[in-house]
């Protein structure tokens, strides 16, 4: 992260920008992902820090009079793993309501991180003050996603498999039983 820390007020506010871009663009197909998997609450969860991130990018923009978010700058979610690991694409099909939350987790982290960075530089004092305030709701986001993670875990599909893995090894019982001729409902 410090070896692409930005040295003007200009630089810093597309880097921010761009990564607005990203986490909105992120959580708006998250939440997609989480509805088709059924998961209400996350993907609300999801939807609300969609439009938190949309509403951090809109505000970036306003200050610095853009009209759309500079081409210049780009930022690219990863996951725990690290950069090399992420293929966004394959990462959908595997995706558990767990692993959404690890990755949201992670990627508010570094936001919080280049924001915190970017507070204590020796910058203009409302640069610096606009930065600790966007780190400051960045935590709260990663505070949001550790929340869910520890305080729902029947949304996390933990329960929901090992329900399903219950089921089937009967159904698989119920079959080794009606083979052997000895089936009683
Ligand atoms: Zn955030």
């Amino acid at each position: 992260m410090s070896r692409m820390l930005p040295r003007t007020v200009e630089q810093f506010m597309a880097y921010a920008c761009a990564m607005e871009v990203e986490a909105t663009e992120r959580y708006a197909e998250l939440a997609e992902l989480m509805d088709t998997h059924h998961n209400r609450e996350v993907a609300e969860l999801f939807a609300k820090l969609a439009r938190i991130e949309g509403k951090h990018r809109d505000q970036i923009m306003q200050q610095m009079d853009w009209s759309t978010p500079p081409a210049s700058s780009s930022f690219r979610w990863e996951t725990p793993e690290g950069p090399e690991t992420t293929d966004y694409g394959d990462l959908h099909y595997l995706m558990t309501p767990y692993h959404a939350l690890k990755l949201a987790q992670h990627n508010e982290r570094r936001a919080a991180e280049f924001f915190e960075r970017f507070a204590a530089a020796r910058l203009p004092t409302a640069v610096r003050e606009s930065a600790a305030e966007m780190a400051a709701e960045e935590r709260e986001h990663v505070r949001d996603a550790v929340a869910f993670e520890r305080g729902l875990p029947g949304l996390l599909g933990r329960e929901a498999d090992s329900r399903k893995l219950v089921s089937e090894q009967r159904a698989q019982l119920v079959l080794v039983a009606s083979e052997l001729g000895d089936v009683r409902q």
